[in-house]
């Protein structure tokens, strides 16, 4: 089996920005981002998006909607239209939740960027604030668990180094979840979400042979996922001990 490319819609925040200008700017630094990982349509939504439709005719197109989302009512909006994944997803209000575990709709809560910015800032007030936006979302977090919001791993890589994103792992785990969870999380609900729920996620016949090995057992210390010493990719092996 080849892998192949399933084209994704990524709407950002166009409120974010102040001009047309500076979100050409962000569109323009976005797009390299992506590019080397996943086939990827971008659609920059400003805030008047009308959601449904957007959701409707990713559908029709047999594609999805990923929103990078936090806070009310835009991720309540979003859940009612039936996106696929709420990225980021703090702040999420109750019924919010009620929906998402209704609905299947996944929370991916992208700790790592936090981290990272919060420990590189840009600027002097970057530092504390991450710090602080990393606290309230992971009191939210445990909330979501309790109220048992679907969980897919990602880490908003990009902005900060590839590579490096498996410490989302450690940092799922350090605020609540526990590590069989977050390997189901990664495994068989990205999978799901990419909508390769036959082909990706488990080792099975006819799914592709994608197998990393690790130098410990990550139930017990979850941190040995950034310690990748073997790869297998579609039956062929890139890396060896
Ligand atoms: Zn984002």
């Amino acid at each position: 089996m080849t892998a192949h490319k399933r084209r994704r819609v990524i709407a950002g925040n166009w409120k974010m920005y102040k001009n047309q200008a500076e979100t050409r700017a962000f569109v323009t630094a976005l797009k390299p981002m992506v590019a080397d990982t996943t086939d990827c349509d971008i659609v920059v939504a400003p805030p008047f998006i009308d959601i449904p439709a957007a959701v409707q005719e990713t559908a029709r197109r047999g594609t999805y909607v990923a929103v990078h989302a936090t806070g009310e009512p835009g991720t309540l909006y979003a859940a009612e239209a039936g996106v696929a994944s709420i990225e980021h997803a703090f702040q999420l209000s109750d019924e919010t939740m009620r929906l998402m575990k209704q609905k299947g709709i996944f929370a991916v809560p992208t700790f790592a960027i936090s981290e990272y910015f919060a420990e590189h800032p840009v600027t002097p007030e970057q530092g504390p604030r991450e710090h602080q936006l990393l606290e309230i979302h992971a009191r939210e977090f445990r909330k979501q668990l309790a109220a048992g919001v679907p969980i897919a791993a990602g880490s908003d890589v990009g902005p900060f180094p590839h590579g490096t994103q498996a410490r989302e792992f450690a940092l799922m785990v350090k605020y609540g979840m526990k590590p069989v969870d977050v390997l189901q999380a990664d495994l068989l609900n990205g999978a799901k979400l990419l909508g390769w729920p036959k082909e990706i996620g488990a080792l099975k016949p006819r799914y592709f042979a994608d197998v990393v090995a690790v130098p410990g057992n990550p139930l017990e210390d979850i941190g040995v996922l950034s310690h990748v010493t073997f790869v297998m990719k579609g039956g062929v092996v890139y890396r060896r001990p």
